[in-house]
């Protein structure tokens, strides 16, 4: 599980999406989840919240209600981070989006 003991998110948290080393590129290597997490779904999940408008974050919402897998059942154990290429912070990213569409 998610560590739900942790502090919701800042407000803005997009100023990350703009440096190469932690963009991610949607290349799939984050694919190996334990828990049969889509973890690239979830990541494309994240950058679109970070662009989106109220009304694009309604429909987001809907999207990830729908997706049948939920970010809280990720044990944060790294394994996606260490695939990475980029050092894309995902295990922060998962947590994030807990806040953001399961509370
Ligand atoms: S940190 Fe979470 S999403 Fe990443 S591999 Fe582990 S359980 Fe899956
Ligand atoms: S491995 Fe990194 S860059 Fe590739 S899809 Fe996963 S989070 Fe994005």
């Amino acid at each position: 599980m998610v560590n739900n003991s942790l502090p919701a998110p800042e407000q803005d948290s997009s100023k990350t999406e703009d440096s190469a080393r932690d963009c991610c590129t949607n290349c799939d290597k984050c694919s190996t989840c334990a828990m049969q997490l889509n973890v690239p779904a979830f990541m494309r999940f994240y950058v679109q919240w970070q662009k989106a408008d109220a009304q694009l974050q309604a429909k987001l919402k809907e999207a990830y209600a729908a997706l049948g897998q939920k970010a809280s059942r990720c044990r944060s154990c790294g394994s996606c981070e260490r695939a990475c290429p980029h050092q894309v912070p995902v295990v922060a990213r998962m947590q994030e989006l807990y806040w953001r569409f399961e509370m």
